[in-house]
């Protein structure tokens, strides 16, 4: 056996231990001098039909891989790349798509006289392929679950800061708020006051209409409460049962006091429809409280407004006190 037999026979093991189907073209020629065949045993072609498609490749490989396999080819043949790479899916012969690639390179660049020749081999990529898919479909999911998750932390985010009944703000993020604003308030020099809201002997409401329908007039203060503030200034909280807070950011006594007696009118004018068969009205007490040099907390303001309602409902219920 001579060195280039030797030669060829390594080759051809290296080849087959690598899984790689070597081609060449004569590019002067124009003929294909070495065939890539054993791909065709791969897909399940018989030798008749393997040599219908050796010599007509696109007619099994997927109509959507083909422009990219053009686009290489060019690419590498006119220089703008060194090599000649390309992944693509070949069809089975029972019609399942199979990913291969193609590296090549042309060989002797320049030497015109030796001709060029374009050698390249043919491999089955289809393992890493659907590796690659299954990881892009993980990743797709998790995606998915990712913004399933976002989405329920900003409920659960509202449902812990908001009061289900009439959903105002809970005591909880009125608190939370409250400190900020008082600290804001304090930090730029300005005014700042609290209205606590409490509904006039609501037990009585309770009592003669059922509790039910006792949480419809809670929502209709609610609401009068919304619609009586300035919006994105003022925050309306619920911090029991039928009693409110109302914080007045940037609102001295005079302010709050306007605000209040107000709320407290257009309350007393409501016209509550209960069960399609009856209207009820209701009242409501109002305390103040205002930020001074000697109330300088959120919860101090809380308790003088406490105070001041405590005033209003021995002063008769339906009004506003403050001090
Ligand atoms: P006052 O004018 O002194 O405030 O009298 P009041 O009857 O309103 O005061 P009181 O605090 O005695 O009653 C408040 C009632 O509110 C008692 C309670 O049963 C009722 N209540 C508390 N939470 C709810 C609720 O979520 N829904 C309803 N329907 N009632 C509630
Ligand atoms: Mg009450
Ligand atoms: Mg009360």
């Amino acid at each position: 056996m001579n060195g280039i037999d030797i030669n060829k026979e390594r080759l051809e093991l290296a080849l087959e231990a690598a899984g790689l189907d070597l081609w060449e073209n004569d590019l002067i020629a124009g003929d294909v001098t070495r065939k890539a065949t054993k791909i065709f045993a791969e897909l399940g072609y018989n030798e008749e039909e393997t040599a219908c498609y050796i010599d007509d490749m696109f007619a099994i490989i997927h109509p959507d891989d083909i422009p990219e396999i053009k686009t290489a080819i060019n690419d590498h043949l006119t220089g703008v790349t060194a090599q000649y790479r390309c992944e693509f899916r070949i069809r089975t012969k029972p019609g399942e798509w199979i990913w291969y690639a193609n590296y090549g390179k042309i060989m002797d660049r320049g030497n015109h006289n030796r001709g060029q020749r374009f050698i390249g081999v043919t491999f089955n990529i289809n393992d890493r392929k659907s590796k690659e898919d299954e990881l892009a479909r993980i990743n797709r999911k998790l995606a998915e679950q990712n913004a399933l998750l976002e989405q329920m932390n900003v409920m659960l985010q509202s449902l812990a800061t908001s009061d289900s009944l009439t959903g105002l703000a809970n005591r909880r993020k009125l608190m939370e708020v409250g400190a900020s604003e008082v600290q804001r308030a304090i930090r730029l020099g300005h005014p700042l006051s609290l209205l606590i809201v409490d509904i006039d002997l609501f037990k009585r409401v309770n009592d003669a209409w059922g509790h039910i329908n006792g949480d419809t007039v809670i929502c209709a203060v609610a609401d009068a409460c919304v619609q009586c503030v300035r919006s994105n200034v003022d925050i309306v909280g619920r911090i029991g049962g039928e009693e409110f807070a109302i914080i007045l950011p940037q609102a001295d006594y005079a302010i709050a006091n306007g605000l209040a007696e107000r709320l407290r009118q257009a309350v007393a004018a409501l016209q509550i429809p209960i069960d399609d068969t009856a209207i009820l009205s209701c009242t409501i007490s109002i305390g103040i409280a205002t930020l001074t040099p000697s109330c300088t907390s959120f919860r101090h303001l809380l308790i003088n407004a406490d105070k001041a309602l405590y005033l209003a409902k021995e002063d008769g219920r339906n009004c506003v006190r403050g001090k």
